[in-house]
């Protein structure tokens, strides 16, 4: 089949440029190398929908940044994906730093923000504790929101597919060729055919553009440690705290997650590989530092996991939108922070850019609605909870006790497309909370082998060699 359109990577801008397509008459596919959506820097990062006031005015970043909090409020309600508008704080921690909250607020006035407000010492201290004794004003942003950057992405691709998206998964593009009026992507499993290609491959952009002959930027990663604390901290904080920020970096903040944990992070060190996710114990007493100069109560025992995701930093700094001199390649790069926040709005600026460059967008007139992400369990009341244990004795069999995950709601995460053990936690959250999966990791495994009738050997983290089990001997290989 010749396609319409080809995105190359599954990221939350991939998934975003994909649900948009697909509300056209277009036939459309989408390329990705790992082995599920949603696995490289959008389901590593700090999960924020930022406010609108954040980045500078006359940038891509500045933008898109507040049309995609809008955006998001909406897709969120249509598509069912968990949206918390918990507000935040920018907290001047001298009188230094209030110039630079005065700054901020009038970027967020001029560019229509609502509700941005600075707050003296003693309501701050009213609104929120546990915020040092050091702070002496605040920028209160009742925009900002937190959502699940992985739920995210599986509802906008879940759309997609339901809506006629073609996904070749575990298909790493490897050359990119025109030919005539269309191009060859060629990847490990096949060669695909479109007549536009975008280019969303997050850090490796620079080398995809390169693949089609339009390589005219780099791609630098910019690492960022994030700590995951116990739930024993829910209610610390009520809305998302943030220092003073810097040139490079939003700075090291403190975030009530939609699950109720408490998230601090992210660092910001330059890295020269793009592979390079390990999280050390510098990075991890940074962050602690960090977030303890704002919330002093935090402490390192509460630390429950941790995780470093990489910023893909084009030259220039900014987002890297737009065509190229290669008709029909469209580069959708250079989407470092505040990139989960934009991605709606880049997918909206994508499809015009294609219009303009001949592609006819008619929309469908019918548009499959998936049913809104299940409500968990866990939440539910005792009587709710009752009933569906009457309709299916699964849900009373409990995998995850940590955070009250059942077997039915494993076993949807599987047939919804969890191939992994990672791909199960990410739709449920089993494995997530205090114990990180010591209890229930082989018990999702025992199920995702059973669903799939296949050896538990050949089963993985996430994909390619993360085997999680040795074959017995005796067992065929
Ligand atoms: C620590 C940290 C915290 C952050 N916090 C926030 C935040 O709170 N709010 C916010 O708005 N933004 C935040 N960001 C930024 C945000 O995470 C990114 O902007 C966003 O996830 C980028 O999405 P993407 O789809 O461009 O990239 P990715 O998610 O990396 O997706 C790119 C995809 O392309 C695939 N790919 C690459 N090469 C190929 C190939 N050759 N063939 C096929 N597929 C390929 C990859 O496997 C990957 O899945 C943060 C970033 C970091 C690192």
């Amino acid at each position: 089949m010749r396609y319409d359109v080809a995105i190359v990577g599954g990221g939350v801008v991939g998934c975003a440029l994909a649900y948009a397509l697909t509300r056209y008459q277009l036939n459309t596919l989408l390329i990705e190398k790992a082995c599920d959506v949603g696995f490289g820097t959008s389901k590593a990062n700090s999960g924020v929908i930022h406010g609108g006031h954040h980045s500078r005015a006359g940038t891509l970043r500045g933008d898109l940044e507040w049309a995609g909090n809008r955006q998001w409020l909406l897709l969120c309600r249509d598509l069912g994906i968990g949206f918390r508008q918990v507000g935040e704080l920018m907290l001047a921690l001298s009188d230094a730093d209030v110039p630079v909250l005065e700054e901020y607020k009038r970027q967020g006035d001029a560019r229509g923000v609502p509700g941005l407000t600075l707050w003296d010492r003693q309501q701050v201290r009213d609104d929120t504790p546990s915020i040092t004794e050091d702070m002496v004003a605040a920028l209160y942003a009742p925009t900002t929101a937190v959502i699940n950057p992985y739920e995210a992405c599986f509802a906008l691709f879940d759309h997609a597919r339901a809506n006629g998206l073609r996904v070749a998964l575990d298909h790493a593009v490897t050359g990119i060729a025109a030919v005539q009026d269309s191009w060859v992507v060629q990847t490990q499993g096949g060669d695909f055919e479109a007549d536009f290609v975008l280019n969303a491959a997050g850090l490796y952009a620079d080398e995809v553009a390169a693949m089609a002959g339009v390589g005219t930027f780099d791609i630098h990663p910019r690492k960022g440690e994030e700590l995951l604390l116990d739930k024993r901290l829910e209610g610390i904080v009520r809305h998302i705290i943030f220092p003073c920020p810097t040139p490079i970096s939003k700075g090291i903040l403190v975030i009530p997650t939609l699950d109720g944990t408490i998230m601090i992070g992210p660092s910001a060190q330059e890295v020269t590989a793009k592979d390079e996710v390990t999280t050390t114990m510098e990075g991890g007493s940074e962050v602690f530092a960090g977030a303890q100069r704002l919330v002093p109560g935090i402490q390192m025992r509460d630390c429950i996991a941790e995780f470093a995701g990489l910023r893909a930093i084009a030259d220039g700094d900014d987002f890297i939108i737009g065509t190229t001199v290669a008709h029909g390649f469209v580069n959708v790069a250079g989407i470092q922070s505040p990139g989960l926040t934009a991605a709606p709005a880049i997918a909206e600026r994508v499809c015009a850019i294609l219009r303009d460059e001949g592609l006819a967008l008619r929309p469908k007139t019918t548009f499959v609605s998936l049913p809104a992400v299940r409500a968990r369990f866990a939440g539910l009341t005792t009587e709710e909870q009752a009933r569906l244990s009457a309709q299916d004795a699964r849900y009373s069999h409990i995998i995850c006790r940590c955070e009250g995950i059942s077997e039915r709601e494993i076993i949807d995460a599987i047939r919804a497309g969890g191939n992994t053990l990672d791909g199960i936690k990410f739709r449920t959250r089993a494995g997530m909370g205090r114990c990180q999966g010591a209890f229930c990791a082989w018990r999702c495994m025992a199920l995702l082998a059973q669903e799939r009738q296949t050896p538990l050997h050949t089963l993985t983290k996430r994909g390619g060699g993360s085997w999680l089990v040795c074959a017995r001997p005796e067992e065929p290989s």
